[in-house]
């Protein structure tokens, strides 16, 4: 039986990518996938153009649209527009394009794929990884990458990331035409989602509505009857919304995302941004760097798999602490977080610079501190 140098369970955008760098590097990897390559996704598909730093091939084949300006607004009303500037824009592409689009790019560097193979069961004896699909079929491995996204249960089995999972409540959903929603312009409203937002993203022929909320185990939030209100202003009927419902595993404090041979990323290794939920550029991020750090420890540096976890707690996690503690204040009182600050003429800029990449929240955190100390 083959002993792949990497297993890698999962094959949506974080799994795809560290495959891409492994296989690019020469590992032997494999990628292990529940579903058929084509399925729907949940996941609005807005990410920071700055992605492409982590890639050599050219994202842009599969952008659907450039973002130039991001619209806020409360209950639909008292809305202001942020125009995007600087050298990171914001781009919406459709999930199932960029995840198949990876999938491809890993496939064509060497990259093996078994769909259909849903993971029930990951054990190590003498050094290799044993991983068994619920059909039986089975695989060896050096390492894992732990990749299988928010309902992932290896986390937990194998103690890494945070102690406490945090979960966002989400709906996502598509539209088939483009109503009235602005060209180039992405859509949030922090009035109707109690402790959370509604979203729409402009696609080439059609509109991604997302809803979160992001405090506390609501999972009853009402979310047809706020798309009810919140769409019509886009000039949509709901009925033309096809959508679902999911739990989305977010932040929650640092926490090591490394075992010997073992790693976890994206949404399993809870990088989501628990204010903005963005996750698409952390979970890029972390394949990339777990790649990086996995092709090093296969080569004999052992040191390495700790080097993943430092970079992600430095790179992304310092920022999330402080996206965290924002999330805390600006959804309990989200009216006066609206007033003073999304509506402050510098903070539509901000929030659209944390979009783009252009700026972190623990850059935005350290700027008010410095204003308020220098105001006293
Ligand atoms: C409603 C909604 C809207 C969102 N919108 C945005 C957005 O606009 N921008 C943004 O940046 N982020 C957004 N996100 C977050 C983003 O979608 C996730 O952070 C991202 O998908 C994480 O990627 P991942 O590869 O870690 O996990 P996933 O994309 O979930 O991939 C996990 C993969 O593992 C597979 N898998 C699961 N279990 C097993 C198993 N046992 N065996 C084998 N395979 C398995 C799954 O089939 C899947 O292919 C949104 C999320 C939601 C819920």
């Amino acid at each position: 039986m083959t002993i792949f140098d990497v297993a890698i369970i999962g094959g949506g955008a974080s799994g795809t990518t560290a495959a891409f760098h492994l296989a690019n590097k020469g590992k032997n990897v494999c990628i292990l996938e529940k579903n058929n390559s084509s399925f729907a996704r949940a996941c609005s598909g807005g990410i920071s153009s700055a992605v492409q730093n982590w890639f050599p091939f050219n994202l842009m084949p599969i952008v659907d649209e450039v973002i130039t300006n991001v619209e806020f607004s409360w209950c639909n009303n008292d809305k202001i527009v942020a125009k995007l500037s600087g050298s990171s824009p914001f781009w919406i592409v459709k999930r199932e394009k960029l995840d198949s689009f990876l999938l491809d790019q890993a496939v064509n560097s060497g990259c093996n794929l078994l769909t259909t193979f849903y993971v029930v069961n990951i054990k190590k004896n003498s050094n290799i990884w044993q991983i068994t699909a619920l059909d039986g079929r089975h695989i060896e491995a050096k390492t894992i990458v732990i990749a299988d996204g928010s309902q992932s249960p290896w986390s937990n089995f194998f103690k890494l990331g945070p102690k406490t999972l945090k979960y966002a409540y989400t709906f996502s959903g598509r539209i088939k035409r483009k109503g009235n929603l602005r060209n180039e312009t992405a859509r949030f409203d922090f009035g109707f989602v109690k402790n959370g937002f509604a979203w729409a993203f402009p696609l080439k022929n059609e509109v991604n509505i997302g809803m979160g909320t992001f405090l506390g185990n609501k999972n009853s939030i009402p979310f047809e009857e706020i798309l009810q209100s919140f769409i019509t202003d886009l000039g949509f009927e709901p009925s033309e919304v096809i959508g679902q419902k999911t739990k989305l595993r977010i932040w929650n404090g640092h926490s090591n995302l490394h075992g010997e041979g073992i790693l976890l990323v994206g949404d399993a290794a809870s990088l989501c941004d628990p204010f903005l939920a963005e996750g698409l550029r952390p979970a890029l991020m972390s394949g990339f760097e777990a790649a990086k750090s996995l092709s090093h420890w296969l080569d004999g540096n052992i040191n390495h798999l700790d080097a993943y976890s430092k970079t992600m707690k430095n790179n992304w996690g310092n920022s999330m602490a402080w996206g965290r503690r924002i999330a805390q204040v600006f959804y309990r009182f989200p009216k006066v977080g609206y007033k003073l600050g999304v509506k402050r003429a510098t903070a539509p800029k901000r929030i659209a610079q944390i979009l783009s990449g252009e700026m972190s929240y623990e850059d935005i955190a350290k700027r008010v501190i410095n204003r308020l100390l220098f105001q006293h």
